[in-house]
């Protein structure tokens, strides 16, 4: 198979690595990426055979450990993040489970913030204590509070920032050299910065991880999810995971996502400005008691994101003075937004964590994460920004 583009490829911009990035091309010389829908390999004799298992010779074995459609998604991704190495996944949360499942065992510890998408706050509060893993959460914001969580058998330090969904801001590097001190793995979910926003690794964390559902596929398609690192861990501890539990992606989805990946700096732009249109209109209504925008200066944590995020973001988040009622009754008079819990999609979508995704962690939980009943999160599309303002306008009418 010729891999004529790899020379120069580490040199490319973003933009460049996003359209060639990890391409290899069949002997048929096609333009776009090919889809190998193959379980499996066969081999030109039993010597052949042999090479593949023992390491000898590195090509493909089985679609469980890897796919040639699956591994030039890990390698356009990998570049853009500037990682090593990256194991793709079935979905988001697979990616969340493997990072957490490789870096710790029973007796070891994990610090995390509160403020985490649903599933990732069930697997440190509920599944890793199961298996004799303690674990502490922490506001992530504060860090004395990272500090003191920390002992020495703390093994993993986990955060998403900014935070779904009320958009707090993490000092990441900060978090970093905490991790450092005690030796632990910092892992960092970065689905609402995007890789163009916001680079992890350059601050400080071991370990990136994607739910490339989000902005990756962003035409609402397919799951999928990465997690990205050193080399040597991805080998010793994230391969074997993969190889005998089964949560790699399948070449069909790597392949959406490998289109995803060619238009990602377009959207993420274009949906981010839509958003910072959508925030300023939103922070100048009555009825919107708190607008809660990372690339805005009234941001609880504005100085932290100037820091270390590149660009605001294509989530809203804000609180309709009237709580519940007004929020519902603002939700149910658009009628080009959509109301659905994705995120990062062309289309816009809102939803009211409280009574959604937010539902199950409790009435408690929610109000140590500032998740009011009046809360709403808005993912913003790719529709004309007047549109968008103009559906927005007539709703608050409605309220
Ligand atoms: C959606 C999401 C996940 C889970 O991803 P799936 O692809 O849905 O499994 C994890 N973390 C964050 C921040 C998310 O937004």
């Amino acid at each position: 198979m010729a891999n004529n583009e790899k020379t120069s490829a580490e040199s490319w911009r973003a933009a460049t690595q996003l359209v060639h990035g990890g391409t290899t091309r069949s002997p048929f010389g096609e333009t776009s990426e090919a889809l190998y829908l193959t379980q499996g390999f066969v081999y030109s004799g039993a010597e052949a055979a042999e090479a593949r298992f023992n390491g000898e010779d590195p090509g493909f074995v089985y679609s469980r450990y890897a796919n040639p459609t699956v591994a030039m998604f890990e390698d356009r991704i990998k570049m853009l993040e500037g990682a090593e190495a990256a194991r793709a996944t079935a979905s988001g949360m697979a990616a969340v489970n493997l990072a957490l499942m490789a870096s710790v065992k029973a007796g070891d510890h994990v610090v995390a913030a509160k403020a985490l998408f649903g599933s990732c706050r069930y697997i440190c509060e509920t599944l890793l204590p199961r298996f004799g893993v303690e674990s502490t959460l922490v506001d992530g914001t504060d860090i004395e509070q990272w500090k003191s969580a920390v002992k020495p058998n703390t093994k993993a330090l986990f955060l998403e920032s900014p935070t779904n969904p009320t958009l707090e801001i993490i000092d990441i590097a900060a978090v970093a050299e905490i991790a450092k001190t005690v030796g632990a793995r910092l892992i960092v979910d970065n689905v609402f910065a995007t890789p163009l926003y916001q680079s992890p690794l350059k601050l400080g964390a071991d370990v990136v991880v994607y739910s490339a559902t989000k902005h990756i596929d962003g035409q609402g398609r397919c799951l999928g999810g990465v997690v990205l690192s050193d080399e040597e861990w991805i080998t010793d501890e994230v391969m074997p995971f993969v190889k005998h539990t089964g949560p790699h992606m399948s070449p069909f989805s790597a392949w959406v996502l490998l289109k995803g990946l060619e238009t990602l700096p377009l959207r993420v732009a274009r949906q981010s400005e839509n958003a910072r249109q959508a925030a300023d209109f939103l922070a100048e209504q009555a009825a919107v008691a708190k607008l809660i925008y990372p690339g805005r200066d009234d941001h609880p944590q504005a100085d932290v994101a100037k820091r270390q995020m590149t660009g605001g973001s294509t989530m809203v988040a804000f609180e309709m003075s009237g709580g519940k009622d007004a929020a519902f009754r603002f939700v149910n008079a658009l009628n080009l937004i959509r109301i659905s819990n994705n995120l990062g999609d062309a289309k816009s979508l809102i939803t009211h964590p409280a009574t959604t995704t937010h539902q199950s962690i409790g009435e408690e939980a929610r109000a140590e994460l500032g998740i009011s009943d009046g809360i709403l999160r808005f993912s913003v599309g790719l529709e004309d920004p007047l549109d968008l303002l103009e559906d927005i306008e007539r709703a608050l009418a409605a309220v």
